[in-house]
């Protein structure tokens, strides 16, 4: 029964990627847990709840859902979803108080950028531990007695997760664009339905190629960030992959003729476009191209940094290096930084704060209490 749910909510969250999917909060036994045992936090969109499940099963432990309104831990807490009052009143509500002796819990570092491990401890007097990024570390992290390695911290873009948005993108826009090709070109629906979904598939499964190029460029940019050319530079490689895979189709049939090859290459440029839009707002390594905050840079206050590491803890593009000689963080991959803000909410001494490409400072106070909306501006006020 649990792998058949696990197996639909798999499929279903996939196809409606951009859909908060909540499920009920609370708290889940996973075992045979006991005063000791260790408590877990996650949010309550569905799909995350069955994988973190699946990765603890066999584990005596406590797994706390908090509201974060049915949408992802990263997304929740970047845009005020997944916040302070989520984390407190599922504390305060569940009953995991009784349940336990210990007042440790553990938390997934993607929530860094919404929840202050500070504010929690002061009103609860529980103590914030950060998780690793990925659910299926857990198992080797509570082994490890609660230490991440580097690989745990760090936020990636692997083959599974970039044919789930292929997936996720391409099932809404051939709903939408066969719908209306149905009522309208009813013989161009089967075409466009094919040049969909293989554009978003050969988008996402050539994407290292993007990466590698993108990668290049930013480095040689004071925010880290790629340029809109570098997308244009790949659609319109990922179009000739497309029309070069046709017309070998069309060879091997015997069909081809350059007003097929034409009418196909003039559905996949538009589908190509809308598709690769914002391709790296599309990724959790890179910006969207469409958000002004890509331009903001990263800077550290040496004198205030009482070299904690907690920067280097919560960051998931692992920018921070410790300087073991002078106790102070360094920020060695500043082109790496995808500007989350997590090492700035949490930073307990605000050594660090954003810096605008005019100069003007962003404080940690204003990070800490502005979330991203839906269009990506710091617009949400959380208490
Ligand atoms: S979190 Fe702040 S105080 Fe701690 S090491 Fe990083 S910069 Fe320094
Ligand atoms: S350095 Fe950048 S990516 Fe890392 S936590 Fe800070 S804002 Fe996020």
């Amino acid at each position: 029964m649990s792998n058949l749910r696990y197996l639909v909510a798999n499929v279903l969250c996939t196809l409606l990627r951009f859909i908060p999917i909540p499920c009920r909060t609370g708290v889940i036994k996973i075992g045979n847990p006991g005063r000791d045992s260790p408590v877990l936090l996650t949010c309550n969109y569905w799909l995350t709840v069955e994988r973190v499940k699946k990765a603890i099963r066999g584990i005596d432990c406590y797994l706390l859902v908090a509201n974060s309104r049915g949408i992802n831990v990263w997304c929740a807490s970047a845009g005020g979803h997944l916040t302070n009052h989520s984390v407190i009143s599922i504390l305060k509500t569940s009953g995991i108080e009784e349940l336990v002796g210990h007042r440790n819990i553990i938390l997934p570092q993607l929530a860094a950028s919404g929840i202050e491990a500070k504010v929690i401890k002061e009103k609860t007097g529980w103590n914030v531990i950060w998780g690793p990024v990925y659910a299926h570390d857990i198992p080797e992290f509570l082994r490890n007695n609660l230490k991440k390695t580097p690989n745990m911290r760090e936020i990636k873009f692997p083959l599974r997760q970039r044919l789930e948005i292929s997936v996720a993108w391409a099932f809404p826009i051939s709903l939408i664009i066969g719908l209306i090709l149905f009522f309208v070109f009813p013989k161009l629906m089967i075409p466009a339905l094919v040049a969909i979904w293989s554009l978003s598939f050969l988008t996402f499964l050539a994407f290292p190629l993007f990466s590698r190029m993108a990668d290049r460029r930013r480095k040689r940019t004071p925010n880290g960030q790629p340029r809109f050319l570098d997308t244009l530079i790949y659609s319109l490689f990922v179009w000739g992959i497309f029309i070069l895979l046709v017309s070998i189709v069309e060879f091997l049939t015997g069909q081809l003729s350059w007003i097929e090859i034409l009418r196909w290459a003039a559905i996949s440029v538009i589908l190509t476009f809308v598709l690769n839009m914002d391709l790296m707002g599309l990724t959790p390594i890179y910006r969207s191209e469409f958000l002004k905050d890509r331009l903001l840079t990263i800077e550290i206050n040496q004198e205030k940094c009482i070299g904690c590491r907690t920067c280097e803890n919560v960051c998931p593009r692992n920018c921070y290096r410790m300087d073991e000689e002078k106790n102070v963080a360094v920020m060695v991959e500043a082109e790496r930084c995808i500007k989350c803000g997590a090492c700035i909410v949490q930073c307990p001494s605000d050594a660090l704060y954003f810096r605008r490409p005019d100069g003007e400072i962003v404080p940690p106070e204003v990070i800490r209490k502005f979330k991203l909306n839906f269009i990506g501006t710091r617009a949400v006020r959380v208490e």
